[in-house]
């Protein structure tokens, strides 16, 4: 990689930072509760299946597949008149609201499957089987301390709104960090010297993988580095991490937890720096992580531009 890793933070920008680290704390835990995604037709991915799996759980019928089609319309249109809300056929904040049930251990609905689903979002691999056993019990004790989150195994609003609305994006790919940590207008930055993405965040927030691949260890100016050779066939490195949480050659899924953003190796502040490659040649993560923060379509790392984000 370049030698140098370098984020050039001015003043403005690093009081900037403080305030911001002072107001909402160090750590992933104590950030904002995520925002609840909104899902209209056409949308897909995790997210709509635990949506159709608890419009299900509330007697509606309709087939769960992932993709918010026009029986996904109807069903919610259906739940929305019965609940009092406006039938857009949209799933917002409202409707989120209404959809969600409170739930704890032994529970065997299409809620807990819709809970399984959520959880898988993170890596936890569960079996959607709508059963609530040990290992439902054990993703969901993980999930609650990594985010900081009281109450024991009861799965509340909250918890529902941490699953739900964080780590969201689009198909096979997650945003590398919660949607909630920094503003839209930190993904849009262009990158001094090669192309790349530095995000100013403050140590220790949680860092997660954009895709499924398997991990590498990289170090030197990367300091501690993560590699991820995706299954989509690109590279994506992320550096100056604080701490690793996976191991060099294991498997990950994408929004997996992989680490916590840090200022090791050749850096001059907190930030995440994201690179990613295509057949060894850097590409602009701008447009993929835009989309990701937007709930958008997302384009193939091989659709990305080889310059042209760089100052
Ligand atoms: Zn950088």
């Amino acid at each position: 990689m370049a030698t140098t890793v370098r984020r050039m933070l001015t003043w403005l920008g690093a009081a900037a930072l403080t305030a911001v680290a002072v107001l909402v704390g160090p750590t992933a835990a104590q950030a904002a509760t995520p925002a609840w995604p909104t899902l209209s037709s056409g949308t897909s991915g995790a997210n709509v299946t635990s949506a159709q799996f608890l419009l299900r759980h509330h007697g509606r019928t309709l087939s769960v597949d992932g993709y918010y089609g026009s029986g996904t319309v109807s069903a919610v249109q259906g739940f929305q008149s019965a609940n009092g809300l406006t039938a857009d056929g949209i799933v917002g904040p409202l409707t989120w609201s209404r959809l969600v049930v409170t739930l704890d251990v032994g529970a065997n609905n299409n809620a807990v499957r819709a809970l399984q689903t959520a959880l898988n979002k993170y890596g936890h691999g569960l079996t959607v089987d709508g059963a609530w056993g040990t290992a439902t019990t054990n993703a969901v004790n993980s999930f609650k301390a990594s985010r900081g989150l009281t109450g024991g195994t009861t799965v509340g609003a909250t918890t529902w709104q941490w699953l739900i609305g964080d780590g969201q994006g689009g198909g096979n790919y997650r945003l590398v960090i919660g949607r909630s940590v920094l503003p839209r207008s930190e993904y849009d930055d262009p990158h001094h010297d090669y192309p790349a993405l530095d995000l100013p965040t403050w140590t220790g927030v949680t860092t997660y993988a954009i895709t499924a691949g398997t991990i590498s260890h990289v170090g030197g100016g990367c300091g501690y580095g993560i590699g991820i050779s995706g299954d989509d066939g690109a590279y994506y490195q992320y550096c100056h991490l604080s701490s690793r949480s996976v191991a060099a050659g294991s498997r990950v899924s994408a929004g997996q937890v992989i680490g916590y953003t840090g200022n090791t190796g050749n850096s001059t502040g907190p930030h995440l720096h994201l690179e990613i490659r295509v057949n060894g040649g850097n590409r602009c993560p701008q447009q993929m992580l835009l989309a990701l923060y937007d709930g958008a379509s997302v384009p193939a790392p091989s659709a990305l531009p080889s310059s042209g984000c760089t100052y």
